[in-house]
Protein backbone atom coordinates (compact mmCIF):
# COMPACT_ATOMS: atom_id res chain seq x y z
CA UNK A 1 0.00 0.00 0.00
CA UNK A 2 0.84 3.43 -0.83
CA UNK A 3 2.09 5.58 2.22
CA UNK A 4 -0.94 8.21 1.67
CA UNK A 5 -3.22 5.47 1.98
CA UNK A 6 -1.51 3.92 5.04
CA UNK A 7 -2.09 7.39 6.64
CA UNK A 8 -5.64 8.00 4.90
CA UNK A 9 -6.81 4.63 6.67
CA UNK A 10 -5.41 5.20 9.96
CA UNK A 11 -7.41 8.59 9.65
CA UNK A 12 -10.82 7.53 8.38
CA UNK A 13 -10.90 4.54 11.25
CA UNK A 14 -9.98 7.02 14.05
CA UNK A 15 -11.85 10.34 13.02
CA UNK A 16 -15.37 11.10 12.10
CA UNK A 17 -14.77 14.69 10.26
CA UNK A 18 -11.46 14.11 9.19
CA UNK A 19 -9.58 17.59 9.04
CA UNK A 20 -5.88 17.70 7.25
CA UNK A 21 -4.07 20.92 8.31
CA UNK A 22 -1.03 22.13 6.47
CA UNK A 23 0.59 25.56 6.26
CA UNK A 24 3.31 28.00 5.72
CA UNK A 25 5.09 30.87 7.24
CA UNK A 26 5.50 33.50 4.81
CA UNK A 27 7.98 35.87 6.03
CA UNK A 28 9.96 35.43 2.96
CA UNK A 29 10.73 34.38 -0.17
CA UNK A 30 9.60 30.57 -0.25
CA UNK A 31 11.13 27.55 -1.46
CA UNK A 32 10.55 24.49 -4.19
CA UNK A 33 10.49 22.71 -0.81
CA UNK A 34 7.64 23.79 0.68
CA UNK A 35 5.72 22.22 -1.82
CA UNK A 36 6.06 19.05 0.63
CA UNK A 37 3.51 19.47 2.63
CA UNK A 38 0.37 21.17 0.68
CA UNK A 39 1.38 17.98 -1.77
CA UNK A 40 1.47 15.14 0.94
CA UNK A 41 -1.78 16.94 2.90
CA UNK A 42 -3.58 16.95 -0.62
CA UNK A 43 -2.48 13.18 -1.23
CA UNK A 44 -3.48 11.88 2.54
CA UNK A 45 -6.96 13.96 1.58
CA UNK A 46 -7.61 12.38 -1.47
CA UNK A 47 -6.71 8.82 -0.48
CA UNK A 48 -9.21 9.92 2.67
CA UNK A 49 -11.86 10.63 0.63
CA UNK A 50 -11.49 7.74 -1.76
CA UNK A 51 -12.18 5.20 1.35
CA UNK A 52 -15.60 7.18 1.42
CA UNK A 53 -15.04 10.04 3.78
CA UNK A 54 -15.48 13.58 3.29
CA UNK A 55 -12.08 15.33 4.03
CA UNK A 56 -11.41 18.93 4.66
CA UNK A 57 -7.65 20.25 3.83
CA UNK A 58 -6.47 23.29 5.67
CA UNK A 59 -3.71 25.58 4.79
CA UNK A 60 -2.76 27.89 7.25
CA UNK A 61 -0.96 31.00 6.48
CA UNK A 62 1.15 32.34 9.31
CA UNK A 63 0.22 35.91 8.48
CA UNK A 64 0.38 37.25 11.90
CA UNK A 65 3.78 35.90 12.79
CA UNK A 66 6.79 38.99 13.01
CA UNK A 67 9.39 40.31 10.90
CA UNK A 68 12.43 38.81 12.63
CA UNK A 69 15.19 41.07 10.71
CA UNK A 70 15.68 42.95 7.70
CA UNK A 71 16.88 40.37 5.21
CA UNK A 72 18.87 41.06 2.59
CA UNK A 73 16.54 41.00 0.25
CA UNK A 74 14.15 43.42 1.67
CA UNK A 75 14.86 47.23 1.04
CA UNK A 76 16.88 48.82 3.77
CA UNK A 77 14.09 51.28 5.11
CA UNK A 78 12.40 47.57 6.17
CA UNK A 79 14.54 47.61 9.31
CA UNK A 80 11.70 49.61 10.73
CA UNK A 81 9.07 47.26 10.67
CA UNK A 82 11.23 44.47 12.22
CA UNK A 83 9.38 42.94 15.41
CA UNK A 84 6.17 43.95 13.39
CA UNK A 85 3.10 41.46 12.43
CA UNK A 86 3.63 40.46 8.85
CA UNK A 87 -0.08 40.96 8.27
CA UNK A 88 0.61 45.16 9.23
CA UNK A 89 3.94 45.53 7.01
CA UNK A 90 3.49 47.05 3.22
CA UNK A 91 4.15 44.87 0.48
CA UNK A 92 7.79 45.25 -1.20
CA UNK A 93 6.36 45.84 -4.49
CA UNK A 94 3.29 47.95 -3.96
CA UNK A 95 0.84 45.56 -5.71
CA UNK A 96 0.12 43.09 -2.72
CA UNK A 97 -2.26 43.99 0.36
CA UNK A 98 0.67 43.18 2.50
CA UNK A 99 3.99 41.77 3.36
CA UNK A 100 2.27 37.95 3.87
CA UNK A 101 0.18 38.41 0.66
CA UNK A 102 3.43 39.96 -1.30
CA UNK A 103 5.30 36.60 -0.30
CA UNK A 104 2.55 33.91 -0.24
CA UNK A 105 0.36 35.20 -3.37
CA UNK A 106 2.86 33.38 -6.02
CA UNK A 107 2.94 30.12 -3.76
CA UNK A 108 -0.46 30.03 -3.18
CA UNK A 109 -0.80 30.61 -7.25
CA UNK A 110 1.72 27.22 -7.19
CA UNK A 111 -0.32 25.63 -4.65
CA UNK A 112 -3.83 26.23 -6.74
CA UNK A 113 -2.04 25.48 -10.10
CA UNK A 114 -1.05 21.38 -8.66
CA UNK A 115 -5.16 21.80 -7.96
CA UNK A 116 -4.31 21.32 -4.09
CA UNK A 117 -7.92 21.26 -3.04
CA UNK A 118 -7.33 23.28 0.51
CA UNK A 119 -9.00 26.27 2.30
CA UNK A 120 -6.89 28.52 2.95
CA UNK A 121 -6.72 30.32 5.93
CA UNK A 122 -5.00 33.27 7.45
CA UNK A 123 -4.17 33.20 11.14
CA UNK A 124 -3.97 37.02 11.72
CA UNK A 125 -7.75 37.00 10.63
CA UNK A 126 -8.43 34.27 13.14
CA UNK A 127 -6.84 36.18 15.94
CA UNK A 128 -9.46 39.52 15.23
CA UNK A 129 -12.15 36.81 14.44
CA UNK A 130 -11.29 35.71 18.11
CA UNK A 131 -11.13 32.73 17.90
CA UNK A 132 -7.76 32.29 19.68
CA UNK A 133 -9.49 33.96 23.12
CA UNK A 134 -10.53 30.72 24.93
CA UNK A 135 -7.00 29.11 24.12
CA UNK A 136 -5.25 32.19 25.34
CA UNK A 137 -7.05 32.73 28.01
CA UNK A 138 -6.30 29.03 28.47
CA UNK A 139 -2.76 29.11 28.18
CA UNK A 140 -2.40 33.15 30.42
CA UNK A 141 -4.56 31.36 33.17
CA UNK A 142 -2.98 28.05 33.65
CA UNK A 143 0.54 29.76 32.66
CA UNK A 144 2.37 27.76 35.51
CA UNK A 145 1.41 24.47 34.40
CA UNK A 146 2.16 25.52 30.64
CA UNK A 147 5.87 26.41 32.06
CA UNK A 148 6.12 23.00 33.62
CA UNK A 149 5.06 21.35 30.61
CA UNK A 150 8.20 23.06 28.49
CA UNK A 151 10.62 22.72 31.20
CA UNK A 152 9.35 18.39 31.62
CA UNK A 153 9.16 18.49 27.60
CA UNK A 154 12.01 20.69 26.72
CA UNK A 155 14.56 19.66 29.44
CA UNK A 156 15.49 23.11 29.59
CA UNK A 157 15.33 25.01 32.71
CA UNK A 158 11.83 26.71 34.06
CA UNK A 159 11.62 29.97 33.39
CA UNK A 160 8.86 32.04 35.29
CA UNK A 161 8.80 34.79 33.07
CA UNK A 162 7.79 32.89 30.17
CA UNK A 163 4.96 35.00 28.14
CA UNK A 164 2.84 32.68 25.89
CA UNK A 165 1.07 35.51 24.84
CA UNK A 166 2.75 38.90 23.01
CA UNK A 167 0.38 42.02 22.96
CA UNK A 168 1.20 44.00 19.90
CA UNK A 169 2.23 47.82 21.12
CA UNK A 170 -0.92 49.81 20.19
CA UNK A 171 2.02 53.10 19.80
CA UNK A 172 4.67 51.39 17.98
CA UNK A 173 3.14 48.01 15.93
CA UNK A 174 5.65 46.10 17.55
CA UNK A 175 5.16 42.38 19.41
CA UNK A 176 5.89 43.79 23.80
CA UNK A 177 6.41 41.79 27.00
CA UNK A 178 3.25 41.43 29.09
CA UNK A 179 3.06 42.18 32.56
CA UNK A 180 2.10 38.63 33.47
CA UNK A 181 0.93 38.81 36.85
CA UNK A 182 -1.65 41.50 35.64
CA UNK A 183 -3.84 39.19 33.91
CA UNK A 184 -7.33 39.57 34.44
CA UNK A 185 -9.64 38.33 31.61
CA UNK A 186 -9.79 40.01 28.91
CA UNK A 187 -7.44 41.93 29.53
CA UNK A 188 -3.44 41.83 29.78
CA UNK A 189 -1.27 44.58 30.44
CA UNK A 190 2.02 45.32 28.58
CA UNK A 191 5.31 47.73 28.65
CA UNK A 192 6.68 48.04 25.42
CA UNK A 193 10.08 48.48 24.42
CA UNK A 194 9.66 52.08 23.09
CA UNK A 195 7.98 53.26 26.22
CA UNK A 196 4.84 53.05 25.78
CA UNK A 197 2.36 51.37 28.66
CA UNK A 198 -1.38 50.02 27.60
CA UNK A 199 -3.52 47.28 27.83
CA UNK A 200 -4.69 44.80 25.37
CA UNK A 201 -7.95 42.83 24.77
CA UNK A 202 -6.99 39.45 23.88
CA UNK A 203 -10.72 39.15 22.09
CA UNK A 204 -9.38 41.44 19.17
CA UNK A 205 -6.57 40.88 17.50
CA UNK A 206 -4.11 42.52 19.22
CA UNK A 207 -1.89 40.00 20.42
CA UNK A 208 -0.31 36.52 19.43
CA UNK A 209 0.72 33.07 21.23
CA UNK A 210 4.11 31.90 21.01
CA UNK A 211 4.59 29.31 18.48
CA UNK A 212 4.55 26.54 21.32
CA UNK A 213 1.22 27.83 22.28
CA UNK A 214 -0.07 28.62 19.06
CA UNK A 215 0.28 25.75 17.11
CA UNK A 216 -1.72 23.36 19.25
CA UNK A 217 -4.24 26.42 19.87
CA UNK A 218 -4.78 25.69 15.77
CA UNK A 219 -5.23 21.79 16.76
CA UNK A 220 -8.05 22.59 19.19
CA UNK A 221 -9.83 25.39 16.94
CA UNK A 222 -10.08 23.33 13.57
CA UNK A 223 -9.97 19.86 15.57
CA UNK A 224 -7.06 18.83 13.15
CA UNK A 225 -7.02 15.00 12.65
CA UNK A 226 -3.90 14.58 11.02
CA UNK A 227 -0.70 17.27 10.12
CA UNK A 228 2.22 16.88 8.05
CA UNK A 229 5.30 19.36 9.15
CA UNK A 230 8.74 19.19 9.34
CA UNK A 231 11.03 17.16 10.81
CA UNK A 232 12.52 19.42 13.07
CA UNK A 233 9.32 20.18 14.68
CA UNK A 234 8.61 16.37 15.30
CA UNK A 235 12.56 15.99 17.03
CA UNK A 236 12.15 14.77 20.70
CA UNK A 237 11.27 17.68 22.87
CA UNK A 238 10.23 19.78 19.76
CA UNK A 239 7.14 21.75 19.37
CA UNK A 240 4.89 18.66 18.11
CA UNK A 241 5.94 17.02 21.68
CA UNK A 242 5.52 20.10 23.86
CA UNK A 243 1.68 20.69 21.59
CA UNK A 244 0.71 17.56 22.65
CA UNK A 245 0.79 17.94 25.86
CA UNK A 246 -0.57 21.48 25.97
CA UNK A 247 -3.35 20.82 23.87
CA UNK A 248 -4.56 17.79 26.06
CA UNK A 249 -3.40 19.70 29.52
CA UNK A 250 -3.66 23.41 29.09
CA UNK A 251 -6.82 23.41 26.00
CA UNK A 252 -8.33 19.95 26.52
CA UNK A 253 -8.24 19.01 23.22
CA UNK A 254 -6.50 16.32 20.74
CA UNK A 255 -3.13 16.08 19.01
CA UNK A 256 -3.51 15.05 14.86
CA UNK A 257 -1.80 12.15 14.01
CA UNK A 258 1.22 13.85 12.96
CA UNK A 259 3.32 13.30 9.35
CA UNK A 260 6.44 14.48 9.88
CA UNK A 261 8.58 14.84 6.26
CA UNK A 262 12.26 15.46 6.01
CA UNK A 263 13.43 18.34 4.00
CA UNK A 264 13.79 18.80 -0.32
CA UNK A 265 17.83 19.44 -1.03
CA UNK A 266 18.35 21.04 -4.02
CA UNK A 267 21.04 19.81 -6.53
CA UNK A 268 22.39 21.39 -9.72
CA UNK A 269 23.71 18.73 -11.90
CA UNK A 270 23.92 16.31 -8.81
CA UNK A 271 25.69 19.18 -6.60
CA UNK A 272 24.09 20.23 -3.51
CA UNK A 273 23.09 23.66 -3.79
CA UNK A 274 22.34 25.42 -0.22
CA UNK A 275 18.72 27.04 0.33
CA UNK A 276 17.77 29.51 3.09
CA UNK A 277 14.46 31.00 2.93
CA UNK A 278 15.74 34.50 4.45
CA UNK A 279 18.45 34.92 2.23
CA UNK A 280 15.97 33.95 -0.70
CA UNK A 281 16.11 30.39 -2.76
CA UNK A 282 17.28 29.55 -6.66
CA UNK A 283 14.17 27.72 -7.38
CA UNK A 284 10.68 29.10 -5.47
CA UNK A 285 7.64 27.23 -5.53
CA UNK A 286 6.04 29.23 -8.71
CA UNK A 287 9.68 28.36 -10.37
CA UNK A 288 8.89 24.45 -10.03
CA UNK A 289 5.31 24.62 -11.26
CA UNK A 290 6.44 26.74 -14.38
CA UNK A 291 8.97 24.28 -15.43
CA UNK A 292 7.35 20.93 -14.45
CA UNK A 293 3.61 19.86 -15.34
CA UNK A 294 1.62 19.58 -11.96
CA UNK A 295 1.16 15.71 -12.06
CA UNK A 296 4.80 15.48 -13.01
CA UNK A 297 5.87 17.52 -9.49
CA UNK A 298 3.07 15.88 -7.95
CA UNK A 299 4.78 12.30 -8.75
CA UNK A 300 8.22 14.00 -7.79
CA UNK A 301 7.12 14.28 -4.13
CA UNK A 302 4.77 11.33 -3.71
CA UNK A 303 6.90 8.98 -5.05
CA UNK A 304 8.85 8.09 -2.03
CA UNK A 305 8.44 8.07 1.90
CA UNK A 306 7.90 11.45 4.00
CA UNK A 307 10.64 9.97 6.06
CA UNK A 308 12.47 10.51 3.17
CA UNK A 309 14.81 13.52 2.14
CA UNK A 310 13.84 14.32 -2.06
CA UNK A 311 16.63 15.62 -4.26
CA UNK A 312 15.48 18.23 -6.59
CA UNK A 313 17.59 18.60 -9.18
CA UNK A 314 16.93 21.69 -11.20
CA UNK A 315 19.45 21.34 -13.90
CA UNK A 316 19.44 17.95 -15.79
CA UNK A 317 17.21 16.11 -13.13
CA UNK A 318 13.89 17.80 -14.29
CA UNK A 319 14.57 15.61 -17.49
CA UNK A 320 15.10 12.76 -15.26
CA UNK A 321 12.11 12.87 -13.43
CA UNK A 322 9.72 13.31 -16.69
CA UNK A 323 11.01 10.57 -17.87
CA UNK A 324 9.97 8.44 -15.07
CA UNK A 325 7.21 9.72 -14.75
CA UNK A 326 6.24 8.72 -18.48
CA UNK A 327 7.52 5.18 -17.48
CA UNK A 328 5.10 4.65 -14.35
CA UNK A 329 2.62 6.65 -16.74
CA UNK A 330 3.01 3.65 -19.51
CA UNK A 331 3.61 1.16 -16.70
CA UNK A 332 0.16 2.12 -15.01
CA UNK A 333 -1.74 1.71 -18.49
CA UNK A 334 -0.05 -1.84 -19.61
CA UNK A 335 -0.36 -3.10 -15.85
CA UNK A 336 2.66 -4.55 -16.20
CA UNK A 337 5.26 -3.67 -13.41
CA UNK A 338 7.26 -5.41 -10.86
CA UNK A 339 6.68 -5.30 -7.18
CA UNK A 340 9.19 -2.86 -6.46
CA UNK A 341 7.72 -0.33 -8.79
CA UNK A 342 4.27 -0.89 -7.08
CA UNK A 343 4.15 2.14 -5.16
CA UNK A 344 5.59 4.58 -7.75
CA UNK A 345 2.97 3.23 -9.97
CA UNK A 346 0.11 3.69 -7.54
CA UNK A 347 2.07 7.27 -6.74
CA UNK A 348 1.34 8.22 -10.31
CA UNK A 349 -2.10 7.61 -9.83
CA UNK A 350 -2.57 9.60 -6.68
CA UNK A 351 -0.33 12.07 -8.66
CA UNK A 352 -3.83 12.65 -11.07
CA UNK A 353 -6.08 13.89 -7.92
CA UNK A 354 -8.52 11.50 -9.23
CA UNK A 355 -8.07 12.62 -12.53
CA UNK A 356 -6.30 9.66 -14.04
CA UNK A 357 -6.54 9.91 -18.25
CA UNK A 358 -9.56 6.99 -19.56
CA UNK A 359 -6.66 5.72 -21.53
CA UNK A 360 -2.73 5.89 -22.24
CA UNK A 361 -1.82 9.42 -23.13
CA UNK A 362 0.29 10.14 -26.44
CA UNK A 363 3.94 10.16 -24.65
CA UNK A 364 6.52 12.82 -26.29
CA UNK A 365 9.45 12.91 -24.41
CA UNK A 366 10.78 15.70 -22.66
CA UNK A 367 14.36 15.49 -23.75
CA UNK A 368 12.66 15.75 -27.49
CA UNK A 369 10.52 18.91 -26.57
CA UNK A 370 14.18 20.84 -25.38
CA UNK A 371 14.76 20.35 -28.69
CA UNK A 372 11.95 20.82 -30.60
CA UNK A 373 10.88 24.53 -28.50
CA UNK A 374 14.65 25.85 -29.30
CA UNK A 375 13.69 25.04 -33.24
CA UNK A 376 10.64 26.22 -33.58
CA UNK A 377 9.04 29.99 -32.86
CA UNK A 378 5.12 28.71 -31.79
CA UNK A 379 3.37 25.93 -30.58
CA UNK A 380 2.06 24.83 -34.07
CA UNK A 381 5.14 24.61 -35.53
CA UNK A 382 6.47 22.73 -32.73
CA UNK A 383 3.51 19.99 -33.59
CA UNK A 384 4.12 20.22 -37.35
CA UNK A 385 8.25 18.94 -36.20
CA UNK A 386 6.84 16.79 -33.85
CA UNK A 387 4.15 15.03 -36.18
CA UNK A 388 7.36 13.55 -38.57
CA UNK A 389 8.76 11.28 -35.60
CA UNK A 390 5.30 10.56 -32.82
CA UNK A 391 2.21 9.38 -34.44
CA UNK A 392 -0.73 12.01 -33.35
CA UNK A 393 -3.74 9.26 -34.75
CA UNK A 394 -6.16 9.13 -31.81
CA UNK A 395 -4.76 11.96 -29.70
CA UNK A 396 -7.28 13.88 -27.75
CA UNK A 397 -7.77 17.17 -27.13
CA UNK A 398 -5.80 16.92 -23.64
CA UNK A 399 -3.39 14.73 -24.89
CA UNK A 400 -2.18 18.31 -27.27
CA UNK A 401 -2.77 20.39 -24.16
CA UNK A 402 -0.47 18.11 -21.74
CA UNK A 403 2.05 18.53 -25.22
CA UNK A 404 1.98 22.51 -24.74
CA UNK A 405 2.05 22.07 -21.48
CA UNK A 406 4.94 20.60 -21.72
CA UNK A 407 6.58 22.67 -24.04
CA UNK A 408 5.84 25.94 -21.85
CA UNK A 409 7.57 24.79 -19.16
CA UNK A 410 10.45 22.94 -20.97
CA UNK A 411 11.08 27.25 -22.50
CA UNK A 412 11.01 28.13 -18.70
CA UNK A 413 13.53 25.70 -17.84
CA UNK A 414 15.62 27.08 -20.69
CA UNK A 415 15.07 30.17 -19.79
CA UNK A 416 16.21 30.23 -16.23
CA UNK A 417 17.57 26.78 -15.09
CA UNK A 418 18.56 24.38 -17.90
CA UNK A 419 22.66 23.77 -18.11
CA UNK A 420 24.09 25.59 -20.99
CA UNK A 421 25.14 22.54 -22.88
CA UNK A 422 21.45 21.83 -24.06
CA UNK A 423 20.82 25.36 -24.82
CA UNK A 424 21.37 26.11 -28.96
CA UNK A 425 20.07 28.33 -31.81
CA UNK A 426 20.18 26.55 -35.61
CA UNK A 427 22.10 28.79 -37.32
CA UNK A 428 20.56 30.68 -40.01
CA UNK A 429 23.27 30.37 -42.63
CA UNK A 430 26.15 27.84 -42.40
CA UNK A 431 29.14 29.61 -40.73
CA UNK A 432 32.91 30.57 -42.62
CA UNK A 433 32.99 27.59 -44.78
CA UNK A 434 37.04 28.26 -44.56
CA UNK A 435 36.98 27.02 -41.36
CA UNK A 436 35.46 24.02 -42.92
CA UNK A 437 37.87 20.97 -43.74
CA UNK A 438 38.42 18.60 -46.38
CA UNK A 439 37.68 15.73 -44.81
CA UNK A 440 34.70 17.52 -43.02
CA UNK A 441 33.53 18.39 -46.79
CA UNK A 442 34.25 14.43 -48.05
CA UNK A 443 32.43 13.20 -44.89
CA UNK A 444 29.30 15.42 -45.44
CA UNK A 445 29.02 14.77 -49.39
CA UNK A 446 28.86 11.22 -48.44
CA UNK A 447 26.24 11.93 -46.01
CA UNK A 448 24.43 13.75 -48.96
CA UNK A 449 23.75 10.70 -50.65
CA UNK A 450 22.28 8.53 -48.51
CA UNK A 451 19.91 11.10 -46.76
CA UNK A 452 18.45 11.89 -50.35
CA UNK A 453 16.88 8.76 -50.54
CA UNK A 454 16.12 7.60 -46.77
CA UNK A 455 12.71 8.17 -45.17
CA UNK A 456 13.67 10.79 -42.61
CA UNK A 457 13.26 9.46 -39.48
CA UNK A 458 15.25 9.77 -36.26
CA UNK A 459 16.55 5.84 -36.52
CA UNK A 460 17.59 5.85 -40.01
CA UNK A 461 19.30 9.15 -40.06
CA UNK A 462 21.03 7.85 -36.96
CA UNK A 463 22.29 5.05 -38.84
CA UNK A 464 23.32 6.62 -41.66
CA UNK A 465 25.51 8.76 -39.39
CA UNK A 466 26.99 6.29 -37.48
CA UNK A 467 27.79 4.44 -40.68
CA UNK A 468 29.56 7.43 -42.29
CA UNK A 469 31.20 8.17 -39.31
CA UNK A 470 32.74 4.88 -39.40
CA UNK A 471 34.00 5.24 -42.35
CA UNK A 472 36.07 8.94 -42.30
CA UNK A 473 39.08 10.28 -40.81
CA UNK A 474 37.54 12.36 -38.75
CA UNK A 475 36.39 9.54 -36.49
CA UNK A 476 33.29 9.10 -34.59
CA UNK A 477 33.91 12.08 -32.29
CA UNK A 478 34.89 14.56 -34.81
CA UNK A 479 32.47 13.60 -37.42
CA UNK A 480 29.62 14.65 -35.20
CA UNK A 481 31.33 17.60 -34.05
CA UNK A 482 31.42 18.98 -37.47
CA UNK A 483 27.51 18.17 -37.89
CA UNK A 484 27.05 20.22 -34.90
CA UNK A 485 29.33 23.36 -35.58
CA UNK A 486 27.37 23.43 -39.60
CA UNK A 487 23.95 23.77 -37.60
CA UNK A 488 23.99 25.07 -34.35
CA UNK A 489 27.64 26.55 -34.02
CA UNK A 490 28.95 24.05 -31.50
CA UNK A 491 30.49 21.05 -30.58
CA UNK A 492 27.71 19.18 -29.08
CA UNK A 493 24.03 19.30 -29.14
CA UNK A 494 20.93 17.51 -28.69
CA UNK A 495 20.60 13.50 -30.48
CA UNK A 496 21.36 14.12 -33.62
CA UNK A 497 19.46 11.59 -35.41
CA UNK A 498 16.18 12.72 -34.00
CA UNK A 499 17.44 16.52 -33.96
CA UNK A 500 17.77 16.64 -37.83
CA UNK A 501 14.54 14.44 -38.10
CA UNK A 502 12.85 17.11 -37.04
CA UNK A 503 14.28 19.63 -38.93
CA UNK A 504 13.00 19.80 -42.65
CA UNK A 505 14.56 17.53 -45.09
CA UNK A 506 15.18 20.02 -47.32
CA UNK A 507 16.73 22.06 -45.35
CA UNK A 508 19.10 19.59 -43.89
CA UNK A 509 20.07 18.54 -47.11
CA UNK A 510 20.82 22.08 -48.46
CA UNK A 511 22.74 23.07 -45.33
CA UNK A 512 25.14 19.90 -46.08
CA UNK A 513 25.79 20.77 -50.44
CA UNK A 514 26.73 24.63 -48.97
CA UNK A 515 29.05 23.00 -46.46
CA UNK A 516 30.39 20.71 -48.53
CA UNK A 517 31.25 23.37 -51.64
ZN1 LIG B 1 3.99 42.99 -3.42
ZN1 LIG C 1 5.84 50.05 21.39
Amino acid sequence: MHWAEVIAENIADNCDNPVIATGISPTGIIHVGSLREPITGEAVRSAVESKGKKARLIYLIDSFDPLRECYPFLPEEYEKYVGMPISRIPCPCGKHRNYAHHFVQPFLDAVKSLEINCEVIWTHELYSEGKFTKCIDDAMTKRDDVIRILHEVTGKEENRNYAPFKPVCEKCGRFADPVLDSYEFPTVEYYCKCGFHGFCDIRTGEGKLTWRLEWPAKWTIFGTSAEPFGKDHAAAGGSYDSGKRIVSEIYGGNAPIPIPYEFVQLKNGGGVVQMHKSKGCPVTGLDAIQMTPPEVLNYMFLRVLPSRTIDYDYGMGILDMADEYDRMEAKYFSGVFKESEENSVKAYEIAQHNHVPASMPVQVPYRHLVSIVQMTSNFKEALDVLSRNTSFQGATDDDIKRIWRRCDCVKYWLNGFAPDAVKFTVLQTVPNSGEITMNEKVFFQALIERMNDCSWTAEEINDIISEKSKATPLGSKGAYAALYRIFIGKDRGPRLGFFLSSLDKKFVINRLVQASV
